[in-house]
């Protein structure tokens, strides 16, 4: 028996066995296409001949492959199925909450234990002290495993038995990332129109990440408690700064997708009487039916 065996060695199973194997771990692997396995395998990971053989060698078995219907079609077979009992199975693929839920299930009902995770890092990050993978669940499996999956991220988060926690708040997080991408590549427009240097504004806002952060955890405590008065800034006030970007974005000649779509939204909120209110309240927008 090996202790802990990874299956799918794309960019992040790879950085997964790889965290492993460096730390001295008695690693299997396995992947659909065996030859990214090569380098692991001349590392120390032993590469198992089949699936099945990758289950029944480990007690701990970490899956991240592309989503959760690639886990359940690597998984589903017959003699797989028979290796699972016993077997704890760490979910690393990105997936929805009712995805953990349902695969919860379906694991405990061959048998087995189950952790659901959600990675937030790349894979370079992958090992690191301050990395940090989510995890929910039965908390007695996570704990039983802790001190090997911490392995993989010194920060490796138990969020509580509902299994659906980490992909709920990987879910969220993603969310965020996705405007803040957006938005980062429409600012380098305005940059690049304007003959500044795309990177330093990259730089600037990394200087001002405490600053975010702090937004951050503003809106999350004003959403939660309902408390959108006395604004230091209105909703009214962004509302229309984020207009004129739909205006400049005419002067530059630039494109004006992401204003328009802000500044709309922003718009409906004023319109329906929330411009007085801090800019969280367009969430009151937002949970209504677009
Ligand atoms: P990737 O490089 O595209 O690798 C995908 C892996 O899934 C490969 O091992 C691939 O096998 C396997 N796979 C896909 N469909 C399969 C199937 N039907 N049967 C068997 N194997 C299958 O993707 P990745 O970056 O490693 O991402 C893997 C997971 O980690 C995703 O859910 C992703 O959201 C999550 N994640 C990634 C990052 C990141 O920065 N990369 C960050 C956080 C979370 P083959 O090699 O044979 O194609």
């Amino acid at each position: 028996m090996s202790e802990v065996t990874i299956i799918g060695l794309g960019e992040m199973g790879s950085a997964l066995a790889g965290a492993m194997v460096r730390a001295g771990r008695d690693v299997t692997v396995w992947n659909r296409t065996g030859a990214k396995a090569e380098g692991l395998v001349q590392d120390g990971a032993r590469l198992a001949a089949s699936v099945a053989a990758a289950v029944g060698a480990s007690p701990v078995i970490v899956i991240c492959v592309s989503d959760y219907a690639a886990t359940r079609r690597v998984l589903e077979g017959s003699q797989v199925v028979a290796a699972l009992a016993g077997r704890t199975v760490v979910q690393l693929s990105t997936g929805t909450p009712q995805e953990a839920r349902d695969t919860e299930a379906w694991i405990r009902g061959q048998g087995a234990d189950y952790v659901d995770g959600a990675i937030l890092a790349w894979p370079s990050q992958i090992g690191g002290a301050a990395t940090t993978i989510l995890a929910s669940g039965d908390e007695a499996v996570f704990r039983r495993h802790e001190a090997l999956l911490t392995t993989l991220a010194g920060n490796f988060t138990y969020l509580g038995a509902p299994v659906g926690l980490a992909a709920a708040l990987f879910s969220a997080v993603l969310s965020y990332l996705a405007g803040r991408w957006i938005g980062i590549c429409h600012g380098a427009l305005i940059c690049e129109a304007e003959g500044i240097s795309v990177a330093s504004f990259g730089g600037m806002l990394g200087d001002l990440s405490g600053i975010l952060g702090e937004d951050a955890r503003n809106m999350g405590r004003i959403i939660e408690t309902g408390r959108y008065g006395n604004p230091e800034s209105t909703l009214k006030t962004a509302g229309e700064d984020i207009g004129r970007l739909v205006q400049q974005a005419g002067e530059a000649g630039i494109n004006a997708e992401l204003p328009r779509f802000a500044a709309g939204l922003f718009r409906r909120a004023i319109d329906a009487g929330h411009g007085a209110e801090e800019h969280a309240a367009l969430i009151k927008v937002l949970r209504s039916a677009a």
